[in-house]
Order: C-alpha cells, then sequence, then structure tokens
C-alpha cells in the first residue's frame, strides 16, 4: 500500500479522499491555486504544494505542475478526483512516465470512453444496448437535417467531446436540427476544441438511470446497482438517489450485466459509472461512461456501506477487489442533495462571496455532508459553485426524504445565493415523493423558475408562531443586555394598548403570549399554539415543536422584522404591539430606483459577448450578452421589446455585480 498520496482537487471532493486516506494511514498532499491558498483542503492535509494562479488552466488543469508537485513530495499515486483532470489521459501518461500511479484506470480506458462516437461504437460491439442514431460526426448542417429525419424527430444533437451537459441541442423539426447543429458545433469548438457532432434520437420522458461499476487489474468486475439522476436542469444533476424508484430487480440485472460487460471490453481498472437513458416502459440506452468517481458517488457508499475511494487506492496499489458480485447487497435508500452557490429566486445565476454563516445540519442518523467549506470561506468565481453535498440515508425512500427535508431546514449558508430552499420544494415536491421522475422535472414543475414553495395553511401557522417566539425572545434579549426598562404600554389607558399584531403581507393576526416551561403558549387570532425550542437570537435558527410537531426554521433578524425560512418557503413576519402596527400602515413605502431600462450584470464574472450595438430594436428573449462565471457560460435575455440606447461594457470586460452592461431608451 502506498504511504503517500497527492489529490490532484479541490473542495469538497478533495477533503473526501484525504479523508479517506487517513483512516488508511496514507499521508496526503494537497494542491493548490492562489485562490484557493486558505482552503480547507489545503489546511487539512499533510503537506500542501502551491501550484499556480487562480484560474485552473494556471493550477488545476496545469499537468506538468501537478505532476511535478507529486514527484517533489515523494507522492507514490495521485488521486484526481472528479473534473480538472480526471479525465484526462495525458495527464495518466505524465505520471506513468514518472514512475507514479493514477488512481484510475488505464490510459486505454480514458481514451476510448472520453470520445462519445467512439465509445457508443465500442458499447454497441460489447452487446451493449445505444440509443439508435447516426454512426458518426456530421459532415454539414445538410447532413445533419437528412440523419435527424432518417432518426426520426425529437432528435439530439451532442458533442462527441461534450461533457457537462455542454454542446447539447433537441430538435423537433428540420429548421431547428439546422440551427442545433450550428450551434452544438459553435459550443463544442469554444469548450471543448472539437467540433464534432452527432445525432441520435431524444429520448422521450427519459430518466438517466447510471450504473456504478468497479473493478480491479485481475480481470475481476463488479456492479454496485445503480443511481437515479433525473432531477436535472440544464442537463446537470441537481438531486440523485440509489437505488431507483423506477427498475424492477431484471432491468438492474440487465443494466449491470451490460455496464460490466461494456468494462470488461475496455479492461477496466477502477471506479466508473456507465450512464443509460431509461425511457417510459423500461427500455435503456448506453449515453456514456465517465472514467473517474462521480459526484453522486456517496448516494451508493450509503446504500452498499462501501467506501469507493478506498476501493479505488486498494485497486491502483494492485489488489483485489475484496467483494464479488454476490457479496453486494443493496441496503435501504439514501438521497443526494447538490447544495449549489446559485440563485433560485434569479434565474439560477451563480452567486459569489463570502459564507459569513455557515452551520451544517446537526449531524443526525443517515446524514452526511461532503463540504469543500466553512463559515468565512470564500465562493469565488473561478470554480463550480458548489458548496456542499447533503446525502440522507433512511430504511426506505420516505425516510431517506424526510430525513433530507429536515436537514435542508437545518442548514444555514448566509453570504451568497444557494438553493437549499429550492431543494426543500423538490423534496416537499407530491411528483418527487411519487418517484414519477424524468430529466424534465425541473422545467416541467417550476416552469416560470422558482418563486418559493407553497407551504399548506399549517406550516405557515407554524412559521408564524415562531415568529412570535423569536420576537418576545429578542424583546428578552433587549431588555437584559440593553438596560432599558420596558415603557408602561402593557396599561394603556384605553386599554387597548397593550395587544400585539402579526404582520405577513396582508396578514394581520392578534397574537397573545405567554411563557411556559421549554418554550410558550400563544394564542394567534384567539387560536392556542404550543412553541417549544431555543429561540436564540443568536443561533438564528429554531428547533423545536410546534403543537409537539418537529420542525426547524431559520430565522433571521431583518430591522423591525424576522425573515423566516422553512420547506422552501420564505416569509418575512413581524410582530409589533397594535398601535405600532397602525401607524405603520400610515408609513409612505419608498420606491426603489426604476433600474429596469438597464440591463445589469447579475454576478461578477467575464463579459464574453454583447449580442446588440447602439440603436438595435430588440425583442422580448432577444439574446443581449453573454457573461461567463464560475464555468457557466450566462445568456442575459431582453425581459420585453426596445431600443438599446446605450452599451456600458466591452467583450473581455470584468464585471463587478449590478454593474450596467446594456442601456435600453
Ligand atoms: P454529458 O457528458 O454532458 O454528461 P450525457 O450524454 O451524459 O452528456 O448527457 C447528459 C444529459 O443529457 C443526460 O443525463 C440526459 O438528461 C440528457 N440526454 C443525453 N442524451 C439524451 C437522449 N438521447 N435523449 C434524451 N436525453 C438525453
Ligand atoms: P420595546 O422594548 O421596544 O419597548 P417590547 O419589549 O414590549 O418593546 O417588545 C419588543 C418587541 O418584542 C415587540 O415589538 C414584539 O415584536 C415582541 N414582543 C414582546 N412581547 C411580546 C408578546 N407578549 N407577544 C408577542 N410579541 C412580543
Ligand atoms: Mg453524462
Amino acid at each position: 500500500m502506498f504511504d503517500k498520496i497527492l489529490i490532484a482537487n479541490r473542495g469538497e471532493i478533495a477533503r473526501r479522499i484525504a479523508r479517506t486516506a487517513r483512516r488508511m494511514g496514507i499521508a496526503t498532499v494537497a494542491v493548490h491555486s492562489d485562490a484557493d491558498a486558505g482552503a480547507l483542503h489545503v489546511r487539512e492535509a499533510d503537506e500542501a504544494v502551491h501550484i499556480g494562479g487562480a484560474a485552473s488552466a494556471d493550477s488545476y488543469l496545469a499537468i506538468d505542475r501537478v505532476v511535478e508537485a507529486a514527484r517533489r513530495t515523494g507522492a507514490q499515486a495521485v488521486h484526481p478526483g472528479y473534473g480538472f483532470l480526471s479525465e484526462n489521459p495525458r495527464f495518466a501518461e505524465a505520471l506513468e512516465a514518472g514512475g507514479i500511479v493514477f488512481i484510475g484506470p488505464g490510459t486505454r480506458a480514458i481514451a476510448a470512453m472520453g470520445d462519445k462516437i467512439e465509445s457508443k461504437k465500442l458499447a454497441a460491439a460489447a452487446g451493449v444496448a445505444t440509443v439508435p442514431g447516426a454512426p458518426g460526426a456530421l459532415s454539414g448542417e445538410d447532413e445533419a437535417a437528412a440523419a435527424a429525419a432518417a432518426i426520426g424527430y425529437p432528435v439530439m444533437l451532442k458533442a462527441s467531446a461534450g461533457g457537462g451537459g455542454k454542446g447539447m441541442r433537441i430538435a423537433h423539426s428540420e429548421a431547428e436540427a439546422r440551427e442545433g447543429f450550428r450551434s452544438a458545433v459553435n459550443e463544442a469548438r469554444a469548450s471543448f476544441g472539437d467540433e464534432r457532432v452527432f445525432a441520435e434520437k431524444y429520448i422521450e420522458e427519459p430518466r438517466h438511470i447510471e450504473i456504478q461499476v468497479v473493478a480491479d487489474a485481475h480481470g475481476n468486475v463488479v456492479h454496485l446497482g445503480e443511481r437515479e439522476c433525473s432531477i436535472q436542469r440544464r442537463h446537470q444533476k441537481v438531486v440523485e438517489e440509489a437505488p431507483s424508484p423506477f427498475l424492477d430487480p431484471e432491468t438492474r440485472a440487465a443494466m449491470g450485466a451490460q455496464a460490466v460487460a461494456l468494462a470488461r471490453a475496455v479492461d477496466y481498472r477502477s471506479a466508473g459509472t456507465v450512464e443509460f437513458i431509461v425511457d417510459r416502459d423500461r427500455n435503456f440506452y448506453f449515453l456514456e461512461m465517465n472514467t473517474r468517481l462521480q459526484v453522486e458517488h456517496p448516494v451508493t457508499e450509503c446504500v452498499t456501506g462501501l467506501d469507493l475511494v478506498e476501493t479505488m487506492i486498494r485497486v491502483a496499489a494492485g489488489e483485489p477487489l475484496p467483494f464479488a458480485q454476490e457479496d453486494v447487497r443493496l441496503e435501504g435508500w439514501a438521497v443526494e442533495s447538490r447544495v449549489y452557490a446559485e440563485d433560485p429566486y434569479r434565474g439560477f445565476l451563480p452567486s459569489t462571496g463570502r459564507l459569513v454563516r455557515y452551520r451544517e445540519p446537526p449531524a443526525g442518523e443517515g446524514v452526511r455532508v461532503d463540504a469543500g467549506v466553512g463559515e468565512g470561506s470564500e465562493i469565488s468565481m473561478f470554480y463550480d459553485p458548489m458548496i456542499a453535498k447533503l446525502v440522507t440515508w433512511g430504511a426506505d425512500r420516505e425516510q431517506a426524504i424526510d430525513r433530507m427535508a429536515a436537514a435542508l431546514d437545518g442548514y444555514r449558508i448566509r453570504g451568497v445565493g444557494h438553493n437549499i430552499d429550492f431543494l426543500s420544494a423538490v423534496m416537499a415536491h407530491p411528483r418527487f415523493r411519487e418517484g414519477r421522475l424524468s430529466t424534465g422535472f425541473i422545467a416541467e414543475e417550476f416552469p416560470s423558475g422558482f418563486h418559493g414553495a407553497d407551504l399548506g395553511p399549517e406550516r405557515v401557522a407554524a412559521m408564524r408562531a415562531v415568529a412570535v417566539a423569536f420576537a418576545r425572545a429578542r424583546a428578552g434579549r433587549d431588555a437584559r443586555i440593553g438596560g432599558r426598562i420596558a415603557l408602561p404600554r402593557r396599561s394603556a389607558p384605553d386599554g387597548a394598548g397593550n395587544g400585539f399584531v402579526l404582520r405577513d403581507g396582508e396578514a394581520r393576526v392578534r397574537v397573545a403570549a405567554e411563557a411556559a416551561d421549554g418554550g410558550c403558549d400563544l394564542a394567534l387570532d384567539g387560536v392556542p399554539v404550543a412553541v417549544r425550542g431555543a429561540c436564540d437570537p443568536s443561533v438564528g435558527i429554531f428547533e423545536g415543536t410546534v403543537d409537539g410537531r418537529a420542525l426547524a426554521v431559520q430565522v433571521d433578524w431583518e430591522g423591525t422584522g424576522h425573515r423566516l425560512r422553512h420547506g422552501g418557503a420564505e416569509r418575512f413576519v413581524r410582530v409589533l404591539p397594535e398601535r405600532v402596527s397602525a401607524l405603520l400602515d400610515l408609513m409612505p413605502v419608498k420606491e426603489p430606483p426604476d433600474m429596469s431600462r438597464f440591463l445589469l450584470s447579475p454576478m461578477p464574472g467575464l463579459l464574453v459577448s454583447v449580442a446588440v450595438a447602439e440603436g438595435d430594436a430588440v425583442e422580448a428573449g432577444q439574446e443581449l450578452a453573454v457573461v461567463e462565471a464560475m464555468k457557466m457560460e450566462n445568456v442575459m435575455r431582453a425581459e420585453r421589446d426596445g431600443v438599446v440606447a446605450k452599451i456600458h461594457a466591452a467583450a473581455g470586460d470584468s464585471l463587478a455585480v449590478d454593474q450596467p452592461i446594456v442601456e435600453f431608451a
């Protein structure tokens, strides 16, 4: 076994690999860029090597520098994690040339599977079901249109070198096939430096279900069951689970057998994932094989009890797999939510900044958090926007989802926009609960974006009760630390001034409250409610019960009220003395400045292009500019028809958040 390995990655996956290495008694070497000098993955490693500038190309993608770091520190092997150099055969070769072990498959398997056209041919030859389509790269628009017509619409045009959901277009007609071909080629050239695009049938109501395989250097190949990853946005996974609620034992066995056959066909070694698209009749078709550890591997670990990183390290050291196919048992259910620094209330735009508050959900049974950050960490524009992966396990699917919903309520992140509310809304969604998934789930269920979950009246009442309990706690604290003496308001002459009013949007609720053991007893419009639990205003989270029902509510103090978040819903609630509330109704409301004439940069980033010029008339939906941040190109579109008065920024500019790009007349 190795004494020391280098981890050629950052963030949560670097920490996760180091955790296993440490448990195995292996010393770890971290590498880092300028931007990550103080990152957790660096601080926790036994040694750390600075390898270059913040841009990935200057550090985490720089093969020479990573290899040199391994050589200098005497690391015997390198784990690449996912992304960056993990599927780069030249990296594996460079390590091998230096006598360093690459913890992953052989270069032949990486190269064969790195190309979608080639891997599809290889899969078909190995007896794996592939998506019907044209066999090779399309020479041009005419051939694309002809191929699409032969396959039958809808059709998917796909970059052969693609990854991360890029370079893919769906076409329902000849015009769309031509347009889709052109844009897929452009995106493929820009993102991968390889413009080959092919066509295949677009599978309708598709589910993404993938098989985890592990193989050793002695010819043993085993599959560890499936993961369903159908909850996607823009072809990128957001929520994954294992097992899939859709598969029966026969389909699982058939998919497993094909995945194993493919792995054998390329002499696979290490952990890998064979991705399939599955139609509504449970026909399944090979999509691609990822020759690395997958982001969503923890759900497989939860249901199999295996540590995939340990398996990879042992296989790389030459050990045989310590289990056979018949030893693999799947137990219970696991769900993973990807917690992203992107704001679902603003069209899922990535968000950057410092995590001024970061508190993970309380560790409980069946809760695992794989995070790359802690309080005070920075989410920068240089890397992908994942903050953490929240994984829950339960005896069955319902329990795993319930635990996920509770854990999300208790996950407190402030300082950057994040998608916790959105994930909560998915967990609460009846269609998700029923397991009726497809890759169109998010687009179909949130067609106009996300504006907060709809909670039933019961949970709204519970949130209001928590608001009152917090208001009381805050008042108590103010009195203790403020040295103020409560004014004799409670004995106001007219006898009416001692009541409190809860204001929640348009709603007005009469409030009465008294202390009770471990909480308070309230009357909301005369209806009794019992709140039990700690309301520490400095913690900002309520964990307790309302009328005996357990719940967590996040509470932020904002001016004269509290902002509450629970179950994917957000409410701003004020509890005020009746007369103050009455006066508040007389206050003028300040109108926010009208910025609707401007296209503002929604985040710090790089202005890639501006698609309009001064004097142009634009239509709603028309592309105005492209801003790149966190590995994503974000296309800014006109919200309504108008005429461009002035362009305020040029392609290549670095933009600050809310910096004007285009001004309309
Ligand atoms: P990437 O390398 O970007 O991960 P994939 O081929 O794995 O590309 O496809 C990513 C996603 O795109 C899939 O999970 C699925 O949602 C969708 N997709 C890909 N091919 C098809 C297809 N033929 N029919 C329907 N959906 C598809
Ligand atoms: P102040 O200290 O500002 O003169 P109080 O101490 O009476 O006023 O209350 C401050 C805030 O605390 C109130 O505006 C209200 O939001 C909350 N509060 C205090 N007591 C109660 C109560 N019995 N029921 C509900 N809310 C209360
Ligand atoms: Mg894929």
